[in-house]
């Protein structure tokens, strides 16, 4: 739960309810982006606030324990909170879970029990959803990760490599032990694609690991569901023009934040992209 003040913090005390449902004044970098940012927050009603989040929709990939999902849900948790303390009648509508892609099996057995009240699905391999006829391309590609950029890339690009559906571990239960479920829109999608390749303590091979095609993968899927806002998460040195405008920037505006924990309050210091 968010502490009392979470929201005087980021909409400041003063805040009252209105009838008016109002808008925000400007929106974070893109015409595209569905959520303000803390600025903007600030000059909006409790109201229009809750106006925004409400029938919100979320799918993450890379994410392990579903930061991003439960952070959304106790975001809601705290504006509800708030229009009752403000004497509102108002009910506002959870936001849907929609589905995970992660592979850490300890992160999955955490993700089933969110999955089960949302009836998501868990998807545990992106690689699953390249389409089968590109499954020697992958095999060789993996075993030459440094050429899968140049070679898969515009095959991601052009739409034609990945396919929206692949196995799922919610719904593969008794009978029917391979389930393959569909990916679901969502408003808004959030990952952290794989760091290993680009932070200053990994291997250090940027787009030649074999994480590129992971990283690949995931962006088949963006531009196959063109969700209408996407955050992706990744270290301060990752290339975001060599590598996710490359990749999406035909379809998305995109805008890089550099983010240190400390200025959320946090004790500890990361820098991440
Ligand atoms: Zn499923």
């Amino acid at each position: 739960m968010f502490p009392d003040d979470f929201l005087d913090r980021i909409l400041g005390s003063s805040t009252t309810v209105t009838t008016a449902t109002g808008s925000p004044t400007k929106s974070l970098g893109s015409g595209s982006s569905t959520f303000p940012d803390a600025e903007c927050l600030q000059d909006m009603s409790i109201d229009a606030l809750a106006d925004l989040i409400e029938d919100d929709s979320i799918s993450s990939a890379f994410s392990g324990v579903a930061a991003p999902e439960v952070a959304s849900l106790l975001f809601h948790d705290a504006v509800q909170r708030r229009l009752l303390l403000m004497g509102s009648q108002r009910q506002l509508r959870k936001p849907k879970i929609l589905g995970f892609i992660e592979w850490d099996r300890e992160c999955i057995e955490e993700l089933k029990l969110l999955a089960a009240e949302h009836d998501a699905c868990i998807h545990t391999n992106i690689a699953e959803f390249f389409k089968p006829e590109l499954k020697e391309v992958i095999e060789q590609l993996r075993l030459r990760p440094s050429l899968a950029l140049e070679v898969l890339g515009p095959i991601v690009k052009a739409g034609n490599a990945v396919r929206g559906c692949a196995r799922c571990v919610v719904h593969s239960t008794g009978k029917n032990m391979f389930k393959m479920c569909h990916l679901k829109v969502a408003k808004r999608h959030v990952a952290g694609t794989s760091c290993t390749a680009h932070s200053s303590q990994g291997n250090q091979l940027g787009a030649l690991d074999e994480t590129i095609l992971y990283f690949l993968a995931w962006c088949g899927l963006r531009i196959h569901l063109q969700e209408a806002d996407v955050t992706q998460e990744n270290v301060s040195g990752f290339p975001t023009g060599p590598l996710l405008v490359r990749m999406l920037g035909h379809l998305y505006f995109i805008e890089a934040c550099d983010l240190d924990p400390t200025e959320f309050g946090q004790l500890d210091r990361t820098h991440t992209r």
